[in-house]
């Protein structure tokens, strides 16, 4: 620039010469220009004309230096004329001073400028302006660098997944929270800042915790880590980290920074982890295997089971556990199963690491990754050895009797069914034994259970002894044995012969009798033998057979074998049919009592026992012995007892009306079935008051039978009906439980001697010793003694001898209708 650039309007004086001045001017970094009152250039120096990028001050000097480089703002919108800095300064005079201005450059970039703008001023007129301008163009960049690092920072701090923030120690308070606060937590920020905030929104289950664990962190000078919770706005707990340093003023703590870090996620998959790996360790084996079958992972229950560590087994193929217990085909659709339906279940034989081989319940399931490809395998599997074992013993338990190990119905009726084909098949014979332990119940019930139960296990044993290979002994019911002999050849009488041999063995093996608890115990059977295939194939039938003759068998005095014959049908048929005409019988007034007399040393009548008897329509006069059995087996015994009782109380009471003398007392059966029947008391007292009789006047006949089935209800029921004067009789007495010793606790009246050790008196030695001993003993425990079935004098005349107290039988009087009783017995009053 030259001197004549400068054409100063001197309002100053210059302590320095205008070289000097124009100098200083041209080289300060100030651009500067001037402009008349026109806005047009009057002069430039030299910084300006670099700054403005011109080569010479004509480039300017006469430009209108508004339109040249006031443009546009650099975003492009116009620049408003107002705004232009050197407009007030020649209109008014105003010293104009920007900090933000912009101008052009003549290559039309733009620069940023801290703008002054001063009047010039001729004889107090103003005639131009003086601008100068400062390129802060570093100033500004520096200043736009600031704030976008600052734009940045926050950017971040408000982007990540922490909350920066400051506490002030001293007041209690947030000095800076990071607005993400807000959203991690809920509440306004302004809340933040306020005293004792942070405090107050600790989980109050941690803040001793927290204020702790901030304390000792402040003492030992550490930046220091907490995890505890805070509480949501909305309540809900959240876990937070804190990573906290220490700002020390004066040695003293002043100020807390940090972080809140959300670690709410990071907890609960730590739940996740620590639930998955409780529920991983269950007692079931779980084997985790990779889509290879390579083991990945494995549970204390699958070493247990398998006997395998884990480090033993990882990265081996599941192979080692294969039994070569299945085939390929078995395997193939375990896999084509885990293919399609991603899933397998089912019982797989297993081996063991020390070679043991063992079922297993396995469930199989394909766990699939986010593309559905089979990422790995869970095997969940459960040793099912005991199971197996259990149903095997179900299994056993189904066809097995447990207590004698022996097979039980269900299997003899199988072995049966198959032995009775073959039979027809093959054309050979076999033979089916059936045995029926006589009086075992009554042994049971005297000697205890678990006697019974010793003594049923022997018996199992020794005849175990009389079978061959090939055939069966089963215990089919309580006291109930079979032999199933399946072949014994084409011969039918041999095998009759042979079956028959077997039937006496058996009984002859029993002879010996067994001792069970240091006691000598007598058993016999009765044994009904049914051959096959004769007549019948049916196993049903069969069994049925045998049974009816093991019934008739029974029936001719027990301990004997009996085979099935066409009559026994008959027998059975009868039976049959007496039990439903029996009903009938009841209701029709077919029955009628008969009375035999009995007496005493003086030929005084003492009592009359009164007698069932039957009259058939059509098939006349029917005995006890042939309906009483089954009457008691259908229960029919109930009604008919009842109707006896009735009858026999009626009979008495009209007697005592009549004018004849009756006897001391009445005496009725009663059978075990009637007397164990609920309300028997009842039925006896109401009886006796119908008919207005007293109870001493009758007389109760039970047998042995009734007092072993439950001795302490059986005592308690004589004792009542005793305390109301009935009398009672033991009948048949010396057939049954041949203990005597169990009478001692009995409140009974009179033993009844069964005749059957009557009718060999006197000469039958064994017979008279025993008759004997039944007087003295009854004698000595204060009990009456009546002699059954007496029909000889010389019986008579031994029972006298031996004291025994009455007598009853053929001898005196048959059992007579009443009208003959009456007639023939009873004497006027
Ligand atoms: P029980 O109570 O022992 O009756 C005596 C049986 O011996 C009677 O047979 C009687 O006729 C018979 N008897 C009497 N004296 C002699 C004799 O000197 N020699 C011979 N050989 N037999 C003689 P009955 O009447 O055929 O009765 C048989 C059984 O039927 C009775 O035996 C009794 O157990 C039962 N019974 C009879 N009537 C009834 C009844 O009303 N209810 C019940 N529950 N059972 C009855
Ligand atoms: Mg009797
Ligand atoms: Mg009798």
């Amino acid at each position: 620039m030259g001197q004549s650039d400068f054409q100063a309007t001197t309002l100053y004086e210059f302590p320095l010469d205008i070289n000097q001045v124009l100098n200083l001017v041209n080289n300060i970094a100030e651009g500067v220009y001037g402009i008349d009152i026109n806005g047009k250039c009057t002069f430039c120096n030299k910084t300006a004309l670099k700054l403005l990028r011109y080569e010479s001050s004509h480039q300017l000097i006469g430009q209108h230096m508004h339109s040249l480089i006031h443009h546009t703002y650099p975003d492009g919108s116009a620049y408003p004329k107002d705004r232009c800095s050197q407009r007030p300064t020649l209109r008014t005079g105003e010293i104009v001073h920007r900090t933000d201005e912009w101008l052009w450059r003549k290559d039309g970039t733009g620069f940023p400028v801290e703008y002054w703008s001063y009047p010039i001023y001729d004889k107090n007129k103003i005639v131009g302006a003086i601008i100068a301008f400062l390129d802060i163009s570093e100033r500004v960049s520096a200043q736009n660098e600031l704030h976008n690092s600052l734009e940045r920072y926050r950017l971040l701090i408000e982007s990540t997944q922490v909350v920066p923030w400051e506490y002030d120690l001293y007041s209690s308070r947030f000095t800076f929270i990071s607005p993400q606060a807000s959203r991690m937590f809920g509440y306004p920020i302004t809340d933040w800042y306020r005293a004792n905030f942070w405090e107050s929104h600790v989980h109050p289950d941690d803040k001793i915790n927290v204020i702790r664990n901030r304390y000792t962190a402040m003492l030992s000078q550490r930046a220091f880590e907490i995890e505890y919770r805070m509480l949501r706005q909305s309540g809900s707990p959240l876990y937070v980290k804190n990573y906290i340093s220490v700002i020390r003023h004066n040695d003293q703590p002043c100020t807390l920074r940090g972080v809140f870090a959300d670690i709410t996620s990071d907890k609960l998959q730590q739940e996740q982890l620590r639930l998955a790996a409780v529920t991983f360790e269950t007692s079931e084996a779980i084997v985790i295997t990779d889509p290879d079958s390579h083991i990945v992972k494995t549970n204390n229950a699958f070493s247990e089971v398998t006997g395998y560590r884990a480090d033993e087994v990882v990265g081996k193929t599941i192979d080692i556990l294969r039994s070569d217990q299945h085939d390929h085909a078995f395997y193939n659709k375990m896999w084509h199963d885990l293919k399609n339906n991603h899933r397998w279940q089912g019982e797989v034989w297993s081996k063991r690491k020390n070679g043991e081989l063992f079922p297993e319940w396995l469930t199989i399931t394909a766990v699939r990754d986010e593309q559905g490809e089979t990422s790995h395998y869970v095997a969940i599997f459960t040793d099912i050895t005991e199971r197996k074992d259990a149903e095997a013993k179900i299994r056993y338990q189904a066809s097995y009797d447990a207590l004698t190990q022996l097979p039980n119905r269900k299997l003899l009726h199988l072995s049966l069914e198959q032995a009775t084909s073959a039979a027809v098949h093959f054309q050979h014979t076999g033979a089916l034994l059936l045995l029926d332990l006589d009086e075992f119940k009554i042994i049971n019930d005297s000697l205890g259970h678990r006697a019974g139960d010793k003594l049923l296990v022997s018996v199992a044993k020794r005849l175990k002894k009389l079978i061959s290979a090939g055939d069966t002994l089963a215990r089919i019911g309580g006291d109930e044995f079979a032999i199933l002999i399946p072949d014994l050849g084409a011969d039918l009488e041999w095998s009759t012969q042979y079956a028959k041999e077997l039937g006496e063995r058996v009984c002859r093996s029993l002879d010996d009798g067994f001792e069970i608890h240091q006691q000598l115990i007598h058993l016999s059977t009765s044994i009904g033998i049914a051959l096959f295939p004769n007549g019948t194939t049916n196993a049903d039938d069969l069994l049925r057979q045998a049974d009816t003759a093991m019934f008739r068998a029974k029936a001719n005095g027990k301990n004997n074998f009996l085979c099935f014959s066409p009559e026994m049908q008959m027998a059975v048929e009868k039976r049959l049919s007496i039990q439903s005409e029996l009903k009938q019988a009841i209701d029709s007034d077919q029955l009628e009592l008969y009375y035999q007399p009995q007496f005493d040393h003086a030929d005084k009548l003492v009592g009359a026992e009164a007698l069932v008897r039957w009259n058939h329509p059509e098939k006349g006069l029917i005995p006890p012995n042939d309906f009483i059995p089954t009457a008691e087996q259908t229960g029919l015994i109930i009604s008919l007892g009842r109707w006896v009782l009735e009858d026999a109380c009626k009979t008495y009471a009209n007697w005592c009306l009549s004018d004849l003398q009756p006897p001391p007392r009445i005496s009725v059966n009663v059978s075990s079935h009637q007397f164990h029947q609920s309300g028997f008391i009842e039925m006896i007292e109401g009886c006796l008051q119908r008919n207005n009789m007293s109870a001493d006047k009758l007389e109760l006949e039970i047998t042995e039978e009734v007092l072993i089935r439950d001795m302490e209800k059986t005592i308690d029921i004589i004792q009542q009906l005793k305390d109301l004067g009935v009398y009672f009789s033991i009948d048949d007495f010396g057939t049954g439980y041949s203990s005597l010793g169990y009478l001692r606790n009995l409140p009974i009246n009179q033993l009844k001697i069964d005749r059957s050790f009557i009718q060999n008196l006197p000469n039958n030695a064994s017979d008279a010793l025993i008759t004997d001993t039944i007087i003295a003993m009854a004698s000595h425990m204060g009990l009456q003694v009546i002699a059954e079935g007496v029909e000889t004098a010389a019986q008579l005349a031994f029972l006298k001898e031996k004291q025994c107290d009455f007598f009853q039988g053929f001898y005196f009087s048959r059992p007579l209708p009443l009208a003959e009783f009456e007639q023939q017995i009873l004497i006027p009053k």
